[in-house]
């Protein structure tokens, strides 16, 4: 039954540099997926792996009650780097778990029952966040879920957000870009629509920034980009540079009122070194303004391509191309034959996440891959 839930890729992967990935058999590989978001420092930056050697060799674990260095400065650090002040930090060990508790949390602290989430979102496979994730496939074999509590809204329709929002409504919960969903940016104006209409009925806006924050579009919360701050903001992923942490980032009301909750793991020293020291490289390194110069390069050179692409979308690098062959005979080739590893996002978009150390050559070797995987081929050679 090992890894029974997970399909394997025919890849084995031993080691990694920066936006490399290196298999057993030596073959390195451009990692412009870094596995969901997850590196954004690249793969063993330094700084990460010395931070996590010290904190390991010092204490692996003590319960969250006691204070420990790691954690303190990573509370502080966090609310430093948060958007506006929604500067309570909430530690946890995972996407799912850190949108679970802004639902909880904005239950509680509003005494609404309802959510109201976007069609086409995800933001997490537990049975609370999975009912407001869209996919029926991931939610089918499962249901059911909190149907009743859960109002879907199309993306981007300011008057169906307002129409499904009242009184009884806990939280609004979206990403600022949709990630799983195929790389939808948040149309002009949506988003301030949204945190106009929370505010009238006294429900919490919850940005879901798992796989936005953390310097990938461009500022360190995509939130920042749209110039909107909401009353939580969840972040995971990324932010320990590939260990498993999550945080949730909440306004002063939603903190003083946000019921009782823990986890076992909160806050743990080691992993909450790793998100220090990631935190740290991405401020002193100006990731964000990597991600958003070498973001505008990939996109022109994408766009200057002569391949058949339907789309382009996405800000800095958090990328969406649409294809017109089904993205994972795209995804196929590209690792088979160009050593470029990429993700799907549904059926026909490729979905360029890579570490934001990437440089403006490795965006070269990309658009080159794409640009002979996408080529129509001649009849002969298939
Ligand atoms: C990945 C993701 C999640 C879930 O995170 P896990 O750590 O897998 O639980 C939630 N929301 C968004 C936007 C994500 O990309």
């Amino acid at each position: 039954m090992s890894g029974f839930v997970f399909s394997e890729k025919p890849i084995s992967i031993e080691s990694g540099e920066g936006a490399t990935l290196v298999a057993e058999d030596g073959t390195e590989y451009l990692d412009m997926g870094a596995s969901y978001a997850c590196t954004p420092t690249g793969h063993c930056h330094p700084d990460v792996v010395a931070a996590v050697q010290d904190q390991a060799a010092d204490l692996l674990y003590v319960q969250g009650s006691y204070p420990v260095e790691s954690r303190t400065t990573l509370h502080e650090k966090l609310g430093a780097l948060a958007p506006g002040s929604i500067d309570n930090v909430w530690l946890c060990n995972s996407g799912t778990e850190a949108n679970e508790a802004a639902l909880k949390f904005a239950r509680s602290a509003t005494g609404g029952t309802k959510i109201v989430a976007a069609k086409r979102a995800f933001h997490g496979r537990t049975m609370g966040t999975l009912s407001a994730t869209w996919k029926p496939k991931y939610k089918k074999p499962f249901e059911p879920l909190l149907e009743d509590q859960v109002e879907f809204v199309t993306y981007g329709d300011e008057d169906e957000l307002a129409d499904a929002v009242d009184d009884e409504t806990a939280a609004v919960i979206l990403e600022p870009i949709q990630g799983e969903g195929g790389i939808h940016p948040a149309p002009e104006g949506y988003l301030a629509a949204a945190r106009e209409i929370t505010e009238e009925t006294g429900s919490a806006l919850v940005f879901d920034e798992i796989q936005t924050g953390i310097g990938r579009t461009g500022d360190l919360w995509a939130c920042e980009g749209y110039g909107v701050t909401p009353d939580v903001v969840t972040t995971a992923k990324g932010v320990a540079s590939g260990l498993p942490m999550g945080a949730t980032l909440c306004a002063d009301w939603i903190a003083e009122n946000a019921g009782p909750h823990g986890s076992t793991f909160s806050g743990n020293p080691v992993v909450a070194a790793a998100a220090n020291a990631t935190l740290d490289v991405v401020v002193e390194e100006d990731l964000p303004g990597n991600a958003a110069a070498i973001g505008d390069y990939l996109q022109t050179e994408l766009a200057a391509l002569d391949v058949p692409i339907r789309d382009i979308r996405g800000e800095g690098l958090m990328i969406g191309v649409e294809v017109k062959r089904g993205a994972n005979r795209v995804l196929r080739d590209l690792a088979l034959e160009q050593q470029v590893l990429a993700l799907p996002a549904g059926r026909s978009v490729v979905r360029l996440l890579p570490p934001l150390v990437l440089e403006e050559r490795h965006a070269d070797d990309v658009v080159a891959a794409l640009a002979d995987v996408l080529a129509p081929k001649a009849e002969s050679e298939s």
